[in-house]
């Protein structure tokens, strides 16, 4: 019997490693590059409904009370988050998810053959 010996892709790697340390207390939830809930790299869920909350503000405009849009533009790696009703809707948490976002895009963006020295 041929056990076959699978490669762990990045994202499988890094979505172990993330859950061990966030049980562990070692990372918050908050500066996680994958989603646990999807099983993705953050920038590829965020536009989820799930990725909304309206207590932490994240991705949330408290003001106009609903969800921001988000827009992702992979090739040039910008993340943008914004109120579909001011235009702004700003949070802390909503600062922090973006950060996230951009830092797990800029992962998968290195990893492109052409990118690595
Ligand atoms: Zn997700
Ligand atoms: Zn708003």
């Amino acid at each position: 019997m041929t056990v076959l010996h699978l490669v762990e892709s990045p994202l499988a790697r890094r979505l172990r490693a993330e859950d061990q340390d966030e049980d562990a207390g070692r990372l918050s939830p908050d500066d996680r590059l994958t989603c646990h809930v999807h099983g993705r790299w953050i920038h590829q869920c965020v536009s989820s409904p799930v990725h909304v909350h309206p207590v932490t503000r994240h991705r949330w405009c408290r003001r106009c009370e609903r969800p921001l849009t988000v827009a992702i533009d992979e090739l040039a790696g910008t993340v943008r988050m914004t109120c579909p009703g001011c235009g702004a809707g700003g949070s802390g948490a909503t600062t922090r998810l973006l950060a996230a976002c951009r830092a797990s895009l800029g992962v998968v963006t290195a990893r492109r053959p052409a990118a690595v020295a």
